[in-house]
């Protein structure tokens, strides 16, 4: 049996995360998660307790952490939990230094003191990061490698970048195997929905406005989340300890077209009294917004043997049928009725104790 410790595995890509690995078998979940307003329990709620052991609690907390690990002993840590949205981080950083910072340093010490523990040859910590700590491209720019210089723009984008620095020493000072993957952005099931492509998704359904900042024209490059997670599971299985590696769709987008494009498929999908474009609203740009990310995505490609499977056409049509068919999850979220499952059931605070 493989055991591996998963923070944030009750949020958009760490839940589907969770899924894919326990495909397989032989592996089992310790699943932390404090369900912060982005995490949501129903996300996880169908999976075998029995290989998916689901603790509520926040990865600043050494004395839960260091349960876990003695308790479990895994075979290795996949840390997505963060404060993860730009705007709510240009209201509030706070949040995003206490979780993405200090929780990340937390985990790390916590890792290092159970790594240095036994004997654990196999040990990985993979640390999830983003693209956005990279900073902004003008036009003509080449997509981000991993020399890529450090340039982040807003708080979440500095806050993840401090945690890649401390992941990064680490390792050269500690030895800690920590690899570290920075993603661009992701799309897919289990979203929340005040992410771009969930919010504009759900408010054309519900013919309400859909928001666009600014002129539309900021760039991103997508990537469907199951081929994400498909690559984390490379990195953990094969990647180089102090390895850094960018993960990219090959699917570089404005904003603009990405509205566009849904637009024209849920017209499709499910006809409204009138063309959703209609909808669309210009509101004033986000402050620092980026213009454009693009990601040099060969390294994994050509050391892991990593591609991304699914294009952006074939994704957003499986994410649009997704959200089509779960409704009632993303109406629980909208109404606020999952956050009445934040305290966890009896069994996971007993996990948690
Ligand atoms: P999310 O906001 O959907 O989920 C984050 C999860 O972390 C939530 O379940 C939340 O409850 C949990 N969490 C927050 N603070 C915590 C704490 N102190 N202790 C334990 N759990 C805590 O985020 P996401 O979009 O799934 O992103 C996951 C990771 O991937 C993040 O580290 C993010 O920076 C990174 N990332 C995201 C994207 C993207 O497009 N969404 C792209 C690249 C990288």
């Amino acid at each position: 049996m493989t055991t591996l410790l998963v923070t944030g595995g009750a949020g958009f890509i760490g839940s589907n995360f969770v899924r894919q690995v326990l495909d397989d078998p032989s592996v089992r979940v310790v699943n932390l998660d404090l369900l912060t307003y982005a995490g949501n329990r129903e996300s996880v709620s169908d999976l075998d307790p029995a290989r998916h052991i689901f603790v509520q609690g926040d990865i600043g907390d050494r004395a839960l952490v260091q349960r876990l690990l003695s308790e479990h002993q895994p075979d290795g840590i996949v840390h997505f939990a963060a404060e993860s949205h730009v705007d709510r981080s240009i209201d509030d950083p706070t949040a995003f230094i206490r979780t993405n910072v200090l929780g990340t340093q937390a985990l790390l010490d916590c890792a290092l003191d159970y790594w240095r523990g036994g004997e654990r040859d196999g040990f990985r910590f993979v640390h999830v990061s983003t693209d956005e700590v990279y900073g902004t491209l003008g036009s003509d720019d080449a997509a981000f490698d991993e020399s890529h210089r450090y340039a982040p723009n807003s708080p979440y984008a500095a806050s993840k970048a401090a945690a890649d620095h401390l992941a990064r020493a680490w390792h050269r000072t500690y030895g800690l195997p920590v690899i570290i993957t920075n993603c661009s952005n992701n799309y897919g099931p289990y979203q929340f929905p005040e992410k771009l492509i969930p919010l504009i998704l759900i408010n054309a359904l519900e013919g309400e406005r859909l928001p666009v900042y600014g002129d539309g024209q900021q760039r991103r490059d997508w990537l469907f989340v199951g081929d994400h997670c498909a690559a984390i599971q490379r990195v953990m299985a094969d990647g180089r300890p102090g390895r850094v590696y960018n993960v990219g769709g090959n699917a570089e987008m404005a904003n603009l077209d990405v509205v566009h494009l849904l637009c024209d498929l849920l017209d499709k999908r499910v006809p409204g009294p009138k063309p959703r474009r209609e909808l669309i609203d210009f509101v004033q740009d986000r402050p620092g917004h980026d213009r454009r990310y693009a990601v040099n995505a060969s390294r994994i490609g050509e050391e892991l043997r990593w591609s991304p499977s699914v294009d952006f056409a074939g994704g957003l049509a499986r994410t649009v049928d997704w959200y089509l068919e779960q409704r009632d999850w993303w109406q629980r979220i909208r109404d606020g009725r999952y956050r009445s499952e934040r305290l966890g059931t009896a069994a996971d605070r007993v996990g948690a104790a």
